[in-house]
């Protein structure tokens, strides 16, 4: 028998065993070691190359300078440069997991292939677990339309947590393929594209999910982005539905000077402006915004974006948006070519929501034909200063909690006294006290 069938058999053994493998992977590894905490690898390929499921690749903390040389593969106008193309199983994902409590920071501001999109992580695979690590400095060097990318997830049941994607020229994550797939505690910030497109960075979102008809299930829990150029999340043309759940969208549209970028709304939710009637979804993905926070974004916080047929947005809160609640639709015209006339929003259905200080408050929702009850503006509530416990927006950008959460904050928390608690109907989730309260954060207080 061969060393390497020996090999494959040992290995098989093992691991149907139950006997999971650790390798290990440092700024200062080198792929020819072998992978043991004294002798790391380098490279996310080479440990993918060791790994098996139910494997756990130890990351170790510091900066990983990515070179040009360390792309898996070119195809067409793509620069693939970590290519995670192993599955784990169901009972036994393979995990690439920042070690303890360090911190490892994949850098690609060297890795600049002309002509070609950038992938950073192009993530085909499926049970695997990333988590506790930094993307930054992702390029593009494509003068045309185009757009690089932190991650691409194109497999299923993966999980994405506590990822960082930031200061960079692409998009954080982004998914169009692969079902059941969890981005949990994940930040984007500061991405723009000032190459392409004569720098609009209209492409540049913090968290994109278009899921193709059959990508179900997909959510993204416990997120915030903040300072894209673009949006902060954007599921335009998803033909299945997308649910955001306890996610922060706050500066987006905007350079951290404040000058005015690309779009800029805070959740982009849905939309399928000017295609064919012949080339929409059915049935129509009905989307969930729930228990999320917008601020301050340059364009709308909660937006429909001519979606058709309505989204689920329960308990959300907006502040100082131009638009804190934008529920744009639009409808087919008489040639029957494309939805493409402008109407107020129907078959929306809002519970529970809050908003202060929006440019607008809600906009282009049609309550005769949505469904909107118990929300701010319909329950003839006047939202003051004194309705909250702060107003200190510095708090958003707080680090996370240990565990990977969102950070504990005053920040739009609902002041004991305020109108707004227990002004909630019961939606299936927990609250405190007689009733849900307004808005994404529950007050303690009963009325
Ligand atoms: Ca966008
Ligand atoms: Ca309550």
């Amino acid at each position: 028998m061969r060393p390497s069938i020996v090999l494959s058999l040992i290995s098989a053994c093992l691991a149907s065993a139950g006997l999971a493998a650790d390798y290990y992977l440092a700024p200062d590894g080198k792929d020819g070691q072998n992978g043991t905490i004294t002798q790391p690898f380098e490279s996310m390929q080479r440990a993918q190359q060791a790994a098996q499921p139910g494997d756990t690749i130890h990351i170790r903390g510091g900066i990983y300078h990515i070179r040009a040389d360390q792309i898996a593969k070119r195809s067409g106008t793509w620069s693939y440069v970590f290519l995670m193309d192993k599955s784990g199983r169901s009972d036994a994902p393979i995990r690439y997991w920042a070690y303890a409590d360090e911190k490892p920071v994949f850098d690609f501001s060297a890795v600049k292939p002309e002509g070609t999109r950038i992938h950073a992580f192009q993530v085909n695979g499926s049970w695997l677990h990333f988590r506790g690590f930094e993307v930054t400095g992702v390029q593009v060097t494509m003068k045309s339309h185009t757009q690089s990318e932190c991650i691409d997830n194109q497999g299923s049941h993966n999980i994405y947590e506590r990822l960082s994607m930031h200061d960079g020229q692409a998009i954080g994550f982004y998914l169009v393929n692969g079902s059941h797939n969890l981005v949990l505690n994940c930040d984007a910030y500061r991405n723009h594209d000032f190459t392409s497109e004569n720098g609009s960075g209209g492409n540049t979102d913090g968290f994109g999910c278009h899921p193709r008809k059959g990508a179900i299930g997909n959510v993204f829990r416990g997120c915030r982005a903040w300072f894209n150029s673009d949006d902060g999340y954007d599921c335009i043309t998803a033909a299945e539905s997308v649910t955001f759940d306890h996610c922060w969208a706050f500066y987006n549209g905007y350079s951290p000077a404040f000058k005015s970028l690309a779009d800029g709304n805070g959740m982009k939710v849905g939309g399928w402006a000017r295609t064919p009637t012949a080339g929409l979804p059915s049935p129509m993905p009905r989307h969930t915004v729930r228990f999320c926070l917008a601020v301050r974004n340059k364009a709308s916080g909660f937006y429909a974006n001519h979606h058709l047929e309505g989204n689920d947005w329960f308990n959300n809160t907006a502040y100082r948006n131009r638009n804190n609640f934008n529920m744009l639709e639009r409808t087919n015209d008489a040639k029957g070519v494309g939805f493409n006339i402008e109407v107020p929003g129907t078959r929306q259905k809002l519970r529970n929501n809050l908003g202060y200080q929006g440019g607008r408050e809600v906009t282009n929702l049609n309550e005769v034909r949505s469904d909107a009850a118990n929300n701010y503006f319909n329950l003839g509530l006047t939202v003051t200063v004194a309705d909250f416990l702060g107003l200190d927006e510095a708090q958003l950008m707080l680090p996370r909690k240990a565990d990977g959460s969102l950070p504990d904050m005053g920040f739009l928390h609902l002041a004991p006294g305020s109108a707004c608690i227990d002004k909630g109907v019961d939606l299936g989730f927990p609250f405190a006290g007689a009733h849900p309260d307004l808005g994404c954060f529950e007050s303690a207080a009963s009325r």
